[in-house]
């Protein structure tokens, strides 16, 4: 299976849009786009780069920890509340940061993930995302992009792969455990060593379970959404950072 990279690098492109739902309705006609948003962003927030795993291990839809943002806030402008390209996703910490704050501030644009990539804007240095420019550096305050949270989710993530990684690829000492076991004559010398072998079988299954949290695609990821005809597939740059287990 795909799980996510130790660290999500910032996007080298603009994440491209590819869904189109109808736009038509009614107020809240744009929470109907939420299936569509999870997969155009690839189940992450472009902002601060979270993933939905970061936010809850096992699922987070219906626990209210991620929304969809209006890039011209709806108190700006009604008419764009129901506007697809208006809608990116975002997690919750991100959204409540930037608040109604306008896109044009006094001397910066807060900037658009669909209109410039995150990767010539930010610089990932450890947990934290630091700005390249005065946009950037708009962009990051209005959205708290390095709240302390976010970078203690993003530490998480990277211990939780250090811690088990490295059992995972000493996987084959299993095998050899056992094969000296068989070699032992001595009955206890024998025990030993298959409890040795049992604990890192177990260990390793351990990790394997906790590192498959980390999945790429929730278990919870729609299989349909709002569009007629779409491929329910990650964004390009995403997908490329994903590893195997
Ligand atoms: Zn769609
Ligand atoms: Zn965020």
């Amino acid at each position: 299976m795909q799980i996510l990279p130790r660290q999500t690098q910032p996007p080298t492109t603009p994440i491209r849009r590819r869904h189109h739902p109808k736009e038509n309705g009614g107020k809240g006609n744009y929470r109907k786009f939420r299936a569509c948003l999870r997969w155009e962003f690839g189940f992450t927030c472009p902002f601060c780069l979270v993933h939905e795993a970061d936010l809850a291990r096992v699922f987070s839809e219906g626990t209210a920890q991620t929304a969809i943002e209006h890039i011209v806030p709806q108190s700006a402008d009604e008419g764009l509340r129901n506007t697809y390209t208006n809608c990116v996703y975002i997690c919750r910490f991100c959204n409540t940061a930037r608040s109604n704050l306008p896109v044009i501030g006094q001397q910066a644009t807060l900037l658009n993930p669909t209109s410039t990539a995150w990767g010539t804007n930010f610089e990932l240095d450890n947990e934290q995302l630091k700005p390249l420019n005065e946009d950037a550096a708009y962009t990051e305050q209005s959205y708290d992009i390095n709240d302390p949270r976010k970078k203690l989710l993003k530490r998480e993530r990277m211990r939780v792969y250090d811690d088990h990684f490295p059992l995972i690829d000493k996987a084959d000492d299993i095998l050899e455990l056992i094969d000296l076991a068989r070699q032992q004559t001595d009955i206890e010398a024998k025990k030993l060593l298959l409890d040795a072998a049992e604990s890192q079988r177990l260990a390793t299954l351990h990790a394997i379970a906790d590192l498959k949290t980390y999945s790429i695609k929730p278990c919870d990821a729609p299989t349909k959404c709002s569009c007629d005809k779409v491929e329910l597939e990650l964004p390009e740059d995403i997908a490329s950072q994903a590893l195997s287990l």
